[in-house]
């Protein structure tokens, strides 16, 4: 008898697998709601005859951050659609709770006003990270004072000020990587806050590896599909509830529809990701080998971001590329590049960028879920346009261009390849 009580028991604790939190996290109780798919929640206030009642509840909300216990009062506190995208998320990451927020940036400034809040303004941040959260931390909007260092100097850096130590592992855009559980060590008691959202928790759960703290840029990867922003905080319930305090008073809330389309999104997550990280492992190999190729970026973890670096003119790779959109962002399901010294690192001051290795010749490539093959053809034409070779390529007196006749050949086999028009 015991044992089968304890079988049960362990059976019910057992943690489900991430491909199994991802599309059943958050929708436990659509069935008993007669639901299948999960109700979207535009309500911009709720109606309540108990004023009492609500007057308690909202004291509640105020001195303890708690989530509110049945519906919102008002949807800048909580609101039910958005309130299953946070539950999923932090059953991915393996945190007690996560909070969402209108942005990635969003997200970065309630956890900086959060510390703050309690005094302590001082961060400790390894470069490279995101461009804007550099920026953010060191141009002093919010009244941060920062201290780079690399992994090593971390515990160095700490002062009695310091509310958090910030890494991004894969960095963005050169992909370095850290390893969590050694910076979660030198970090001592400091919440160590590590950006996810190269990895996702499909590669990577740092809460497991002791970071606090776990932030993602749901824009990218959780969304999936390029059409939705949002950011998410996974972390401790003591923390959340100081976070959902600060998004009620500041206001960063991710509109509902964004909430139930991340929630969406993230049910595609693991194999979105295990698909697009196959072909750029494919991609950094074809790469490697390239001599146009000066030096390729791909993480030891895996992943579907792969930078590299030409010998030539890396503007010319992006105005080059017909498949693959030439546009900052990542993680969507189709492939996109981006000169980060130009776009996503632009705000960084250039020697801090370059000091972090992002030189003028590094491109950062988002690997979609096109065919590699495909994908590879049209890197190849649009490096093969001269781009990546030294400047002292010779035009022949031909009028076409390189690029234009390869995109061509690339549209007339992309149609011809076309089975549906065929068969009509
Ligand atoms: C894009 C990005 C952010 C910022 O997120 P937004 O949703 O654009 O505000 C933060 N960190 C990383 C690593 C990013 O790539």
């Amino acid at each position: 008898m015991d044992n089968e009580v304890s079988i049960t028991a362990s059976a019910l604790s057992r943690s489900r697998a991430l491909a199994t939190e991802a599309v059943h996290a958050g929708r436990d109780d659509l069935a008993s709601l007669g639901l299948h798919a999960p109700p979207l929640d535009l309500s911009t206030t709720y109606p309540s005859y108990d004023s009492r009642g609500e007057a308690e509840r909202i004291d509640t909300f105020a001195t303890t951050g708690a989530r509110l216990d049945g519906p919102p009062v008002y949807a800048r506190l909580d609101n039910p659609t958005t309130a299953r995208f946070e539950t999923a998320l932090a059953r991915l990451e393996g945190t007690d709770s996560a909070v969402a927020f209108a942005s990635g940036m969003a997200a970065l400034t309630a956890v900086l006003l959060a510390r703050a809040s309690m005094g302590l303004r001082h961060v400790v941040a390894v470069r490279p990270l995101y461009g804007c959260s550099d920026h953010l931390l060191g141009a002093g909007l919010l009244g941060t004072e920062v201290t780079w260092t690399d992994p090593a100097g971390i515990s160095d850096a700490i002062r009695p000020d310091t509310g958090l130590v910030m890494v991004e592992t894969p960095a963005n855009p050169t992909l370095a990587e850290i390893d969590i559980r050694a910076v979660a060590h030198s970090c001592g008691t400091v919440p160590l806050l590590v950006d996810n959202t190269f990895a996702t928790p499909v590669l990577q759960r740092p809460a497991e590896h002791g970071a606090r703290i776990v932030l993602h840029s749901a824009t990218k990867y959780l969304g999936g599909h390029g059409d939705v922003m949002g950011g998410v905080v996974a972390c401790d319930e003591e923390f959340a509830a100081r976070l959902r305090q600060v998004r009620f008073a500041t206001g960063g809330v991710l509109h509902p529809l964004a909430g139930y389309l991340l929630l969406r999104g993230l049910s595609t997550l693991p194999v979105r990701v295990r698909a697009a990280s196959a072909s750029a492992a494919e991609l950094s190999r074809r790469l490697t080998a390239d001599p146009r190729i000066s030096r390729v970026h791909y993480p030891k973890l895996g992943g579907a971001m792969v930078s590299f670096e030409v010998y030539g003119d890396p503007h010319r790779v992006i105005a080059g590329v017909r498949l693959i959109t030439p546009a900052v962002s990542l993680g969507s399901v189709d492939s996109l590049i981006q000169h980060p010294a130009s776009i996503s690192h632009r705000i960084v001051d250039e020697g801090d960028r370059q000091a972090s290795g992002v030189g003028d010749r590094l491109l950062r490539m988002s690997v979609g879920l096109e065919d590699v093959e495909d994908l590879w053809a049209d890197l190849c034409q649009a490096l093969s346009d001269g781009s990546a070779q030294p400047v002292r390529r010779v035009r022949s007196a031909e009028p076409e261009p390189a690029v234009r006749s390869a995109a061509t050949e690339w549209s007339e086999r992309s149609m011809s390849s076309e089975p549906s028009s065929a068969g009509r």
